[in-house]
């Protein structure tokens, strides 16, 4: 093994999955080297006051943003996303019960319903979460305000990297690209073969048709289970959510927080590896991620800090993401072009079978992939 997959295989090892995502504070792994020692320096040095950093913000609001934006100094901005930007969606919030989507789910007998995100119990009993992907399978829906926001800001060359904690695609819908995107919960737009041996991978296109033709997707090479690359509980992080993060953050120059809580580790501590004079943007419904002295994620420094005297680069806006995304393209004097929001990208003829899922808006647009067609009143 070279020395670069080995070390890749290393951090992969040391990866702490989603099931001990609550205890972990830090760090993921990697043992050596400058990052980490680079990582508690910063740590230190805020903790105990030595080195505040700089100021770079004229003013903690939406404008003060807008204007450090617009004075040329932010050339990379990275976004951090979670469930509430795809909300406007209509996109449920389906890990929480009571929405209605495991009620549909009750005939599988499911020990919890957590289960079934489970990798273990998954290989047993596929069909539960196979029923779920069908009920919320991406297509069903279009992207909102906030995603075509990033669209722009990619347009603009001022997107390092949008690291998103969803897995319904919606940011490759509005636009964005691989390379432009970390799914840190992985993607159905991949699957692969469950057997270590085999690993075969197959399309978007390839799952769903058998996921809406009822059939269990099977590995035509191998005859294991398929499934969607996303990432159950017991299951790592993609790799590449480690090596992007550790090229990415130190060169931030302007960090977007949007629709997420930041409860879910290790994604929540990366707000904590941008430098230190790094100016941290929150829009969400209520304000998250602040330090608590000795309790929290956040306990041993690096959290938000929106409110204190001590306050120099954290701004919380709070609202929608989309309400949020607006103003602030407003106060730039970016166009968001709504007509894209609200218009169908290329109609086509689609069979989609009809979701039980609550849903809010009278005009389902259905997007597959990039193609969109837009059902009147159909729910
Ligand atoms: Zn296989």
């Amino acid at each position: 093994m070279s020395e670069e997959a080995s070390k890749r295989a290393q951090e992969e090892a040391d990866t702490p999955d989603l099931e001990c995502q609550s205890d972990d504070s830090s760090d993921e792994g990697d043992a050596s080297g400058d990052t980490e020692m680079d990582f508690l320096r910063s740590l230190f040095s805020r903790t105990l006051g030595l080195s505040p950093g700089e100021k770079v913000l004229d003013e903690l609001t939406l404008d003060g943003v807008a204007r450090y934006i617009l004075s040329g100094k932010c050339k990379n901005i990275i976004c951090m996303v979670g469930a509430g930007i795809s909300t406007s969606a209509g996109i449920p919030d389906f890990r929480s019960p009571g929405t209605g989507l495991y009620a549909n789910l009750q005939k599988y007998n499911l020990p919890y319903p957590e289960a079934i995100f489970q990798i273990d119990y998954f290989k047993k009993h596929p069909e539960p979460f196979f029923a779920l992907a069908r009920e919320l399978y991406p297509g069903q829906f279009k992207p909102t305000v906030c995603h075509y926001f990033m669209r722009m800001l990619k347009d603009k060359g001022l997107l390092t990297r949008c690291y998103s904690q969803n897995i319904d695609t919606l940011e490759r819908v509005a636009g964005l690209e691989g390379e432009d995107l970390i799914e840190a919960h992985g993607t159905f737009h991949t699957s692969h073969c469950v057997s270590f041996l085999c690993r075969k991978e197959y399309s978007m296109d390839w799952m769903q048709t058998k996921i809406f033709s009822e059939d269990i997707p099977k590995c035509d090479s191998c005859g294991s289970l398929v499934k969607p690359d996303i990432v159950f509980f017991g299951e790592n992080l993609p790799a590449r959510f480690f090596t992007s993060m550790k090229m990415d953050f130190p060169r931030c120059d302007l960090l977007i927080i949007m629709g997420t809580s930041l409860q879910v580790q290790p994604f929540a501590s990366l707000v904590s590896r941008v430098s230190n004079s790094c100016p941290r943007l929150l829009i969400n419904m209520e304000k998250t991620g602040q330090s608590e002295f000795g309790m929290g994620l956040f306990s041993f420094g690096g959290g938000m800090d929106f409110d204190s005297d001590k306050a120099y680069r954290d701004v919380a806006h709070l609202s929608t993401c989309d309400d949020g995304c607006m103003a602030l393209a407003e106060l730039l004097g970016w166009k968001v072009n709504t007509e894209i929001v609200q218009k169908p990208h290329r109609a086509q003829t689609v069979t989609v079978r009809q979701t039980n899922s609550k849903h809010s808006c009278r005009n389902m647009v259905l997007c597959m992939g990039q193609q969109t067609v837009l059902i009147k009143n159909s729910l």
